[in-house]
Formats: C-alpha cells, sequence, structure tokens
C-alpha cells in the first residue's frame, strides 16, 4: 500500500470514485451473468500457413447480457482477475471448452488442437490441478488435443512453483502454451527450465511485419528460438494477405487472424470446418 505522511491528505477525484463504481458494478453483474447463462464461448480457429489446413481453435469468452451488446472480455477479465471469480468463470470456460471438443469428436471434422486462455490467479488457485485431473477424467477426448494458454507473468513471480504446477500438467496429458510471447519485457532464460509446447507471437509483432524489418527481424528470430526448443508457433491477428505470404517466407507453422476467420460461435465453427 502507498505511505502516506502524516498530516497530508488524500484526495479521491469523482473520476476514480466513479472508475470503483464501475468496477464494482462490472464484478456484480457478471457473478449474476455466470449464474444466468449469460456467458458463451467462441471459437477462432487455427491454420497452417503453407496449406491454410486447420489444426486448432482458441475458446474465447464471449457475455451477452439478454437485450444488450457483446460485452468484450477486455472489459470484464480484467475486473474477474481482480478476485476469485476468474477462477469460478475459468473452470466455467475450462468445462464448457472441453465438453464441446468431446462432443465434436464423434463427427469427422479436423478439429486439432483445443487452446483455452488461463489466467495467472486462476493458474495458480490451490485446487487448479485437482480440477484439471478430475477434467481429463470426465472428458478423455481432450487429452492430448487440450493446450493451456498463459502469459509470462504466470511464472515471473514464482518459478519453482510454476515449474513443478507444469509437471502436474503434462503429466496429465495437456499442453502449454506462452500467449501474447515477446511482450512481457521478461528474458527468455525461463523457457530453458519449463515444459512450454507452444509460443503464440503477439499480434503487435505481425501488424507491422510488412512495415517494420526489426518486427519482421524480431519475428524471424522468435521462429528460430521456437525450432531449436522444438516448440511450435502461432502467429496472432493475421489480418491481410502479405502478412500471412511473409510468415510463410519465414517457416512460421501456424497462424490465426481476421484474414481467414473471426472469433465464431459453436454452430459456425462446425459449419466453417466441414468447408475446410
Ligand atoms: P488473447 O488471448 O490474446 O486473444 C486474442 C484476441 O485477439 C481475441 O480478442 C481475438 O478475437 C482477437 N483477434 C483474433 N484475430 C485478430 C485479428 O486478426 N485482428 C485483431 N485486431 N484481433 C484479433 P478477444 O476475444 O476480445 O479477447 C481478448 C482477450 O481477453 C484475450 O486475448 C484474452 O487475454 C482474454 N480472454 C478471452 N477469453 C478468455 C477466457 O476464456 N479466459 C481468460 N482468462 N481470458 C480470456
Ligand atoms: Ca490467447
Ligand atoms: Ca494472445
Ligand atoms: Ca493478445
Amino acid at each position: 500500500a502507498k505511505q502516506v505522511a502524516p498530516g497530508s491528505h488524500v484526495f479521491f477525484s469523482q473520476e476514480m470514485a466513479d472508475e470503483i463504481q464501475d468496477r464494482l458494478r462490472i464484478s456484480n453483474d457478471l457473478q449474476q451473468a455466470l449464474a444466468n447463462n449469460e456467458l458463451d464461448l467462441y471459437f477462432q480457429p487455427q491454420q497452417q500457413v503453407a496449406d491454410n489446413k486447420p489444426v486448432g481453435m482458441e475458446a474465447l469468452l464471449r457475455w451477452i447480457p439478454p437485450g444488450k451488446k457483446t460485452i468484450p472480455p477486455s472489459v470484464f477479465i480484467p475486473v474477474a482477475e481482480e478476485t476469485s471469480l476468474i477462477c469460478d468463470i475459468g473452470n466455467w470456460v475450462l468445462q464448457q471448452a472441453c465438453a464441446c471438443f468431446q462432443r465434436w469428436q464423434h463427427s469427422s471434422l479436423p478439429l486439432g488442437n483445443l487452446s483455452v486462455n488461463i489466467s495467472a490467479r486462476h493458474f495458480h488457485s490451490p485446487d487448479f490441478i485437482a480440477r484439471l485431473t478430475v477434467l481429463m477424467q470426465q472428458y478423455p477426448g481432450c487429452r492430448h488435443n487440450l493446450t493451456l494458454e498463459v502469459t509470462e507473468g504466470v511464472f515471473l513471480e514464482n518459478l519453482t512453483e510454476s515449474r513443478s504446477r507444469m509437471a502436474h500438467i503434462k503429466a496429465l496429458g495437456v499442453n502449454l502454451s506462452i500467449d501474447d510471447f515477446g511482450t512481457g519485457y521478461s528474458s527468455f532464460a525461463y523457457l530453458r527450465e519449463l515444459p512450454v509446447d507452444e509460443l503464440k507471437l503477439d499480434r503487435s509483432f505481425i501488424q507491422y511485419i510488412d512495415q517494420r524489418p526489426q518486427d519482421k527481424a524480431i519475428i524471424a528470430c522468435l521462429l528460430d528460438l521456437a525450432r531449436t526448443l522444438g516448440m511450435s508457433v502461432v502467429a496472432e491477428g493475421v489480418e491481410t494477405e502479405q502478412q500471412l505470404a511473409t510468415l510463410a517466407e519465414l517457416n512460421c507453422p501456424a497462424y490465426q487472424g481476421y484474414l481467414r476467420a473471426h472469433p465464431m460461435s459453436e454452430a459456425d465453427l462446425i459449419a466453417w470446418l466441414e468447408k475446410h
């Protein structure tokens, strides 16, 4: 907490008060939304760069209050992350995503791999591994087909604890991916010590890959690093044919982005996969 000198006054501006009010309201509404089934999972396909073959999909959360506009996760996830609400939401997402995936496995659709985002607080929660264990028993079809996406921040505070958690997760047949890779201002030394299967190259590097030689050089370098370490790579946020061509030139294995597919409902995903 901030140190306040004796005798000084702390002023809260109206703006700060409004901000706190907003967060409280979102948090309360979100709790209700979870109970009232107002949350929904969308899925964004991932494809091979070389031939556009589908290789998987990322589950992305949507909040659709009845009669209102969809609220994007960038608004409510950060609020949920301030409390254990993110664990309830994360568990709901995991359960829902695995149920969908196992259902789809009855079809002959080219599913590939299912990716789910996991917040740091959820990852480090005491019953995370136990719950994941139960989930894999409940949905055995997801074993070896489920990838957890975590950001670098997850294991920066406690590397030893993270390493043991990751080993447990791997032992359950669940894969691990580093999301938004390269944006976390961290050294890459942790990659030596952690059982990471995949790197997701952040959209901020892809966005100007054809305008900024520096960005292209960084991508080339990260791809080399992943190859050397035996990790797969997904480039995020591919929006133009030119970006995709450049990723092909650099031998990037996989991508996702608005160019070929936006996040979509389960029904739309099935229709999309049927065409591919
Ligand atoms: P993220 O994990 O980095 O997900 C990628 C975001 O980029 C998604 O935004 C996706 O819709 C968007 N995106 C995909 N392709 C493109 C593109 O070509 N151009 C642009 N401009 N954007 C693209 P979305 O769905 O709004 O999610 C935002 C963030 O919210 C996610 O970023 C993730 O950090 C978080 N999030 C979403 N769902 C969940 C969830 O179930 N659990 C947790 N913990 N976080 C989630
Ligand atoms: Ca992600
Ligand atoms: Ca990402
Ligand atoms: Ca991102």
